[in-house]
């Protein structure tokens, strides 16, 4: 369902539209936020020099580091009486990111997670489970309000009580979840472990999946052990939360809302723009924000743009899912590893399922990669040589997709870490031990 007219609006109209924004949003961040002041003064640029959206490239880029400069309220452009909410990022690495909104802000907002909610198809109609973390993430709340506004019934249980999830769905007639994917598949462990059969016993019919990287592997499971359609949506504290960008009934990239955000990918060494269809790293402007008008901000997530039509009839630029991060890159013995790579590799064997760890140390000076990967029960009551054979077979594939040797260590199926959030995919101990 088309939830706003801007959706289907042509590519000239919506240029027209997110013009006017850019300009009035360049003009206020430049009057009102110091951050902005300076950059612009450096490079003896004023608001007036925004004529056209190609424009856009003048512009400084905003990074997560010059948020935590400005912390907590450094970087609004509106006094704090106008604030109604704030959100930040979890600071687990260092000094939080700080985001506020004005109560136009949340407005806004919210119309623009009813947005992704109608395009993966949403209606008044579900009974909507919003299993993220509500708190200080965006996430949470950011469903939560977006699903009331399109009219569907929430049921706030937050993240965590696995079991307690599984009946809630089971006893309140669940029919969309709202969670991280991997979160998705580790709830469908438990039910099975517990007498409930996901595909049969319960009645989830669509999930939206975010706040983690997704993979076509993750979702072919979600959507086998579930019996459901998964659909991806991308958000980010820094720039709105969620409903930045969605994925409509076509399944074909995730459609950015254009006329609040206008989207660009960049080489992430040079910072040049790149061309439509090309990877680079995903910058984004927020156009129609008051409380913290950001002007390209790097997410430092690699992705491709696509501003071909879609089937569904929206004329809004679509992102592919992310690719990967520019800074989850690792060096291992002098090649570049990602580990989007390497849960490619995996996903090329159908043994093994999509549950696994990177675990990066030194031995002897010399970096190790071990990748440890769960396989079925019965790897581990047959015969040796058959457990050897899968081994050598991963180690073979992620040779020649890595070029790189790495240890295999198979383990028995629900021994890696499951969390409620975001998987942790790589753990590095190179440091680990040193002053
Ligand atoms: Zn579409």
């Amino acid at each position: 369902m088309i939830w706003d007219k801007h959706e289907v609006w042509s590519r000239e109209e919506l240029g027209k539209l997110q013009l006017a924004r850019l300009q009035e949003t360049v003009a206020r961040a430049y009057g009102k936020v110091p951050f902005y002041k300076e950059a612009f003064d450096e490079r003896g640029l004023v608001p007036e020099d925004i004529k056209s959206l190609a424009d856009l490239s003048k512009l400084p880029f905003t990074t997560k580091d010059d948020l935590r400069r400005y912390y907590p309220y450094g970087m609004f452009a509106v006094p704090m009486r106008e604030i109604v909410r704030v959100h930040s990022s979890s600071g687990t690495t260092g000094i939080p990111t700080v985001v506020g909104y004005t109560r136009r802000d949340l407005e806004t907002w919210n119309d623009l997670v009813a947005r992704i909610i109608s395009q993966a198809g949403v209606t008044a109609d579900d009974i909507v489970q919003i299993s993220f973390g509500y708190g200080m993430f965006t996430g949470g709340f950011g469903l939560h309000y977006g699903m009331e506004r399109v009219g569907a019934t929430v049921i706030p249980i937050s993240a965590g009580n696995t079991l307690r999830q599984i009946r809630t769905m089971r006893d309140f007639g669940t029919t969309a979840l709202v969670s991280t994917p991997s979160y998705a598949l580790h709830m469908a462990e438990v039910a099975l472990e517990n007498g409930i059969d996901p595909k049969r016993d319960l009645n989830v019919r669509v999930g939206l999946f975010g706040g983690e990287g997704s993979s076509d592997w993750l979702r072919e499971e979600i959507e086998e052990r579930w019996g459901m359609r998964a659909t991806d949506n991308y958000g980010l504290s820094e720039v709105m939360g969620p409903g930045i960008a969605g994925e409509c009934e076509a399944a074909a990239g995730m459609h950015i809302s254009e006329d609040h955000i206008i989207a660009e990918v960049i080489d992430p060494k040079t910072g040049e723009q790149l061309p439509y269809g090309q990877e680079g790293e995903l910058v984004l402007t927020a156009i129609n924000k008051e409380a913290l008008p950001v002007l390209r901000f790097r997410t430092k997530d690699l992705t491709t743009l696509s501003p071909e039509p879609c089937a569904c009839g929206r004329n809004t630029v679509r992102m592919a899912r992310v690719l990967g991060r520019t800074d989850d890159m690792m060096v291992i013995r002098g090649v570049n590893v990602f580990p989007s790579q390497i849960e490619a590799a995996l996903a090329e064997i159908p043994e093994v399922a999509p549950f696994y760890q990177l675990i990066v140390e030194t031995k002897n000076y010399l970096d190790q990669l071990t990748v440890e990967v769960e396989v079925p029960q019965h790897y581990f009551t047959g015969s040796f040589g058959e457990l050897e054979a899968l081994q050598q077979k991963i180690g073979g594939k992620l040779q020649t997709i890595l070029g790189l040797s790495a240890k295999v260590l198979l383990v028995e199926p629900k021994t890696l870490p499951r969390t409620a959030g975001k998987a942790k995919r790589v753990v590095d101990n190179r440091n680990a031990g040193r002053v």
